[in-house]
């Protein structure tokens, strides 16, 4: 850990200019309490980074939080060993089946791909329908088709993985947030902030730190509808989890045992206690690390996952690194690589090979186990994930 400022305490040993620039303003803002954590997967994000904690007294600023609100990992440890599913290939099914099933089972998006909403998603989509209206708002003025969001992945670096550890025990790991609805609330509040800056006149560093106080109108409408996309997340997760089951329940022919579930926000906002004040805390690419508490990491497509458990550091106000965090943007790394490395860092790793990923190879992140050394006083690491399967939003 290094102090770089009263404000602004870093654990990461990567760290571009522009992002400890970017870090530092934020970490100027006046309602800042005690100060901002960076971690060690930190990278530029808009208005505030990714891999950031912000801890803010009497405001917040909506774009602290994310545009994909409430996105996060959902990860399950079942009865399956590695040899099961081999057996499986050995009776002359592929992984590529399995992959495809799961594919076809969870849409990408609402629309052509998911025109109903399914049994199991009826009871999730009732309680984000009561949390509604208990918080006096309408989700379809947002996305009029927000109940067919729910259970969709979306794109970019949405993904579901089938893995095993150490022990080699299989895991169901799988990582998505609010979708669109989520997308709209948050664009649609960062945009209220702004508004409101500029009707007082007032001068923002950075016109995405723009923030809502306290006590008004418009600070109350978002949390309400802050705390609904986050649940939307949540319940999106565990949607699409339980048809992950399903699927490979099929392909190995047994039910599947669910030994442990663990779902973890990685773009959150929350009211917690640290340095004897209640701050709203915004984890922005950053988990919930309290002592004790199981949280996910995730790699890189063709990298090491890690299922960790918090140490409750409170100079990183209890948290954690949500990954590895990019080091080139997409561009650069499409730029960089070809489809052949890509390959090459995928062998043994059932996925679907298209030049649509070469910008999520891993390369264009941060090395894991760096990041994960840096984050040694903020996690203890319990299981150690390496994918056998990866499906890609
Ligand atoms: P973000 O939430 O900021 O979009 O990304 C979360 C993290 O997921 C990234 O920083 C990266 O470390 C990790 N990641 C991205 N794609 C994959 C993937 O396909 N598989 C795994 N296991 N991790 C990934
Ligand atoms: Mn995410
Ligand atoms: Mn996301």
């Amino acid at each position: 850990m290094e102090t770089l400022s009263k404000r602004l305490l870093s654990w990461a040993s990567i760290l571009e200019d522009s992002t400890l620039e970017q870090a530092r303003t934020a970490s100027g803002m006046p309602f800042i309490h005690p100060h901002l954590a960076l971690m060690p997967d930190a990278h530029l994000g808009r208005g505030a980074t990714v891999g950031s904690v912000i801890p803010t007294l009497g405001a917040i600023m909506p774009a602290a939080v994310g545009v994909d609100i409430g996105c996060g990992m959902i990860a399950v440890r079942t009865q399956l060993r590695r040899d099961d599913l081999l057996t499986s290939v050995d009776g002359g099914r592929e992984l590529s089946e399995l992959r495809e099933q799961i594919e076809r089972s969870i849409p990408l998006s609402a629309g052509r791909d998911n025109r109903t909403v399914r049994p199991t998603a009826e009871p999730r989509v009732a309680e984000l329908e009561q949390l509604a209206e208990r918080s006096g708002f309408d989700p379809e003025s947002y996305a009029k088709h927000w109940r067919l969001q729910l259970g969709s992945l979306g794109s970019g670096n949405h993904f579901i993985e089938v893995s095993v550890d150490e022990t080699d025990a299989v895991w169901m790991f799988l990582h998505s947030g609010s979708r669109g609805v989520g997308n709209k609330i948050a664009q649609r509040h960062i945009a209220i902030a702004q508004r409101l800056a500029k009707q007082w006149w007032i001068e923002l560093p950075d016109p995405d730190l723009a923030y809502l106080v306290e006590g008004t109108r418009e600070f109350d409408r978002y949390i309400a509808e802050l705390r609904w996309a986050q649940r939307f997340a949540l319940l999106n997760r565990e949607e699409m989890m339980d048809r992950v089951a399903d699927q490979l329940g099929r392909f190995v022919g047994t039910g599947i045992d669910e030994l442990e579930r663990i779902n973890c926000h990685h773009n959150f906002t929350e009211s917690e206690t640290h340095f004897g004040k209640r701050v709203w805390v915004s984890r922005k690419g950053a988990i919930q690390a309290d002592e004790g508490r199981p949280g996910l990491i995730p790699g890189s497509m063709g990298t090491a996952s890690y299922v960790v458990e918090g140490l409750g550091n409170p100079l990183a106000l209890n948290s954690a690194p949500h990954g590895a965090g990019r080091r080139l943007s997409r561009n650069a790394a499409r730029r960089t690589f070809s489809r052949d490395e890509l390959r090459e860092a995928m062998v043994g790793i059932e996925y679907r090979d298209t030049d649509a990923f070469i910008d999520e190879i891993p390369q264009a992140y941060k090395p894991i186990d760096e990041v994960m050394a840096d984050a040694g006083d903020l996690v203890r690491i319990r299981h150690t994930l390496r994918q056998l399967v990866n499906v890609k939003g």
